[in-house]
């Protein structure tokens, strides 16, 4: 970046494209800074991408975005988590639920800590997660995780939606904030001779010109990528998917606020809840299985039968670029990297890159001064992600195909995931060991513990003794009461997502 940078352009329009304008906007604001976003008529989204985690939220609450705005037209849902089913072929584990943890689990997570770490110790203790959230009995009982105003606590939540929608709305936001729209497709990107993007020809004979560059034109990093060379570091090692195969199918009239990840034979199964549709994925391996076999799979699986509903197929690389920032370009959302969408991170890391993005250049006075200490801080939260993804794959106890048996023993992993396994197998606190390696930041103890404990990785039953009264300190029934009680304060998502539809078109 050089000093007095004052012109911006975003290339690629994608949800990605649009989360960084409008944060920049925001950013930026009243400032003398120029914003446009140009986007190809011809290339299109990827159009996946329906899920979030609870920073979503705080985006739009930074944006000025209110529920009512956007939810309705963008065919919304609440998440309040994920549930894993099939995962773990351990009795009593077949599935778990990993929150979003919110307020009122602060007094529940010590009894889950407490029975999970003795029976770790071989005491025989109640370790699932599940029951000690109440985002799960919300799940389960079809509940909005929206507290009335009397409600003490805080909630945490994230979001289901449709990601061309979403798009669609975040650009009509962006434009009432002054970000500039320009349809082009760019064609070449020509270097001045320090290495610095100069300017980009576009299909029409016309160019494009700024004082620095936002590269959203997805797995194709135009710019970042290619015209920069800036290496592309892949995991596929130790996450072996690459491929994927989406399906619509008929929406539930009151669904679960939660998305459901199931593991089939050469992967696993996204299902999603909009109001309109549910959107359903099955991410696989292609070293594994072929594309149709896989297809087949999946339409069993979601009962399709011979159905002619028309499948789409993907194709995508994991890893990240080396570097996120580099000269006048930063790279945000696909074209930066991508850990595979098992637990919804990916519009995350756009916000934070952004957000990342925008201090340093604050703080530097729009010099390269912080771009360093950017590019490893974000790096690092890619690597951390992708150990918590990896460490589903590690765990896993199935034996039905070689996918899951060579993902049950890669040795590939990486030392930091092999410390915390260490960790856990030893009886040891996790908490200390994730504080140790600076990782609670990307996926908190509550996470890994979840993870960890809800694939059942404990000693077998028959390993188990009876515990003394000090071991059953905590009383579930008290516990499930306790949440119980809290579930009356929320009504059902039917009833709340009714409220945002009439909201809206009022
Ligand atoms: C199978 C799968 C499931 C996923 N699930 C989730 C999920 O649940 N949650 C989540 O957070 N993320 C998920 N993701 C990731 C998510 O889809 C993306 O992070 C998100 O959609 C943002 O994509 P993008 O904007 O980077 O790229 P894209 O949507 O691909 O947009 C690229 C844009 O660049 C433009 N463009 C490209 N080349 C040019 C050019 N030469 N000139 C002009 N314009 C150009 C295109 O026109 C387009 O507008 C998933 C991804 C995959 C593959």
């Amino acid at each position: 970046m050089r000093k007095g940078t004052k012109s911006f352009v975003i290339l690629g329009g994608g949800t990605a494209g649009w989360i960084a304008a409008n944060m920049l906007a925001k950013g930026w604001q009243g400032k003398d800074y120029d914003i446009t976003l140009v986007e190809s008529p011809d290339i299109g989204i990827i159009g996946v991408g329906e899920g979030s985690t609870p920073p979503l939220k705080k985006f739009l609450d930074y944006v000025g975005v209110e529920e009512s705005d956007w939810m309705s037209r963008c065919d919304a849902t609440y998440k309040t988590g994920i549930t894993f089913r099939h995962w773990s072929t351990r009795a009593g584990f077949d599935e778990y639920f990993h929150p979003f943890q919110s307020q009122p689990d602060e007094f529940t997570v010590p009894a889950f800590y407490h029975n999970s770490f003795l029976r770790r110790q071989g005491v025989d203790l109640d370790g699932h997660p599940s029951q000690f959230f109440l985002e799960w009995y919300l799940a389960t009982q079809r509940q909005a995780p929206v507290a009335p105003p009397n409600f003490p606590f805080k909630m945490n939540y994230g979001y289901h939606f449709n990601s061309g929608l979403l798009g669609e709305f975040l650009k009509d936001w962006a434009a009432k904030k002054g970000v500039k729209y320009r349809q082009a497709t760019v064609t070449e990107v020509v270097l001045d001779d320090k290495g610095y993007i100069d300017y980009l020809q576009t299909d029409s004979e016309q160019t494009i010109k700024a004082d620095f560059y936002v590269d959203s034109t997805g797995f194709r990093s135009q710019l970042l990528q290619q015209a920069l060379g800036v290496p592309f570091e892949n995991c596929a090692e130790v996450l072996y998917n690459d491929s994927a195969v989406v399906f619509p199918t008929e929406a539930d009239e009151n669904p679960e606020p939660q998305t459901v990840s199931t593991a089939l034979k050469y992967g696993w199964a996204w299902k999603i809840p909009l109001t309109s549709r549910f959107g359903n994925g099955y991410v696989y391996s292609s070293k594994y299985v072929d594309d149709d076999a896989a297809e087949m799979e999946f339409r069993q699986h979601l009962g399709l039968g011979d159905s002619d509903i028309a499948a789409r197929r993907l194709k995508f690389k994991v890893g990240r670029v080396r570097e996120h920032w580099v000269k006048n370009c930063l790279a945000v959302g696909l074209s930066q990297g991508f850990i595979e969408p098992l637990e919804a991170t990916a519009l995350d890391m756009v916000q934070e890159t952004v957000f990342r993005f925008f201090e340093a250049a604050m703080k530097g006075d729009m010099s390269d001064r912080y771009r360093e200490e950017f590019n490893a801080r974000i790096s690092k939260r890619f690597d951390a992600v992708r150990d918590y993804i990896v460490c589903h794959y590690r765990i896993n106890t199935r034996t039905d195909t070689p996918y899951w048996r060579d993902a049950g023993c890669n040795e590939k992993i990486s030392p930091s995931l092999r410390q915390i396994l260490t960790a856990w197998l030893q009886g040891k606190n996790i908490t200390d060991e994730l504080e140790r390696q600076a990782l609670d930041a990307y996926f908190p103890s509550m996470s890994w513990n979840c993870l960890l404990a809800g694939k059942g990785i404990y000693p077998t039953q028959d390993q188990l003794r009876p515990g003394n009264e000090l071991a059953h300190k905590f009383n579930l029934h008290d516990i499930e009461k306790y949440l119980r009680g809290c579930t009356l304060n929320f009504r059902p998502h039917r009833e709340r997502l009714d409220e945002l539809r009439a909201a809206a078109n009022a």
